[in-house]
């Protein structure tokens, strides 16, 4: 991967270490899953599509743009070239974009590591970093929110497994 993505996924490896350490999770398998999180990020969109369509995913993801897919395809990825196969670790990497009504604490710690490390600075990341300090459930609940925010701003279709996550999280 290119240098700055490579330099993102450390920083993301840093914070996942930190919030594992802080809600006394698997240091190791945070550790892990933000290496991988971004495994197929920067694979071309055809080859993407083709994975897809192959591995018979979400076929619904084709309609909601590129930046979906490397989660899932990353996890399948992940399994068959590295031979991961914690399921922890795994689900972690599928879901860390859009995240999941129910998510293992180490797909929790990727999915707000990725929103909150440190190389990121608008204000929504400053006030999902203090909810960070306190509860990783009312950091999710923020992200959730700021990113269906942000798409519905930028004229952004939703994936409908983004409103499903954000209505599952606004109960908990
Ligand atoms: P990154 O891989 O480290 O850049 O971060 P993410 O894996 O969280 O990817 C973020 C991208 O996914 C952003 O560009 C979002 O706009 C996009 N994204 C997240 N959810 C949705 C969604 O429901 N619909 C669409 N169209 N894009 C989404
Ligand atoms: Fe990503
Ligand atoms: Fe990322």
């Amino acid at each position: 991967m290119s240098r700055s993505r490579f330099e993102h996924v450390l920083r993301v490896e840093e914070t996942a270490i930190k919030l594992a350490q802080q809600f006394d999770a698997d240091q190791e398998k945070a550790s892990i899953a933000a290496l991988l999180h971004d495994y197929a990020k920067e694979a071309s969109h055809k080859r993407m599509r083709d994975v897809i369509i192959q591995e018979n995913m979400d076929l619904e993801m084709l309609d909601y743009g590129g930046s979906i897919w490397h989660g899932p395809i990353g996890a399948v990825w992940a399994e068959r070239e590295i031979g991961v196969t914690d399921t922890d670790i795994l689900e972690a990497i599928a879901e860390h974009t859009v995240g999941a009504p129910e998510m293992n604490v180490i797909s929790q710690i990727v999915f707000v590591a990725d929103y909150i490390e440190p190389g990121r600075d608008h204000d929504a990341v400053h006030q999902a970093r203090k909810k960070a300090k306190k509860s990783l459930k009312k950091a999710i609940q923020f992200i959730l929110k700021e990113t269906i925010i942000h798409l519905a701003n930028h004229k952004k279709a939703i994936y409908p497994k983004t409103i499903q996550t954000y209505n599952a999280w606004c109960q908990k």
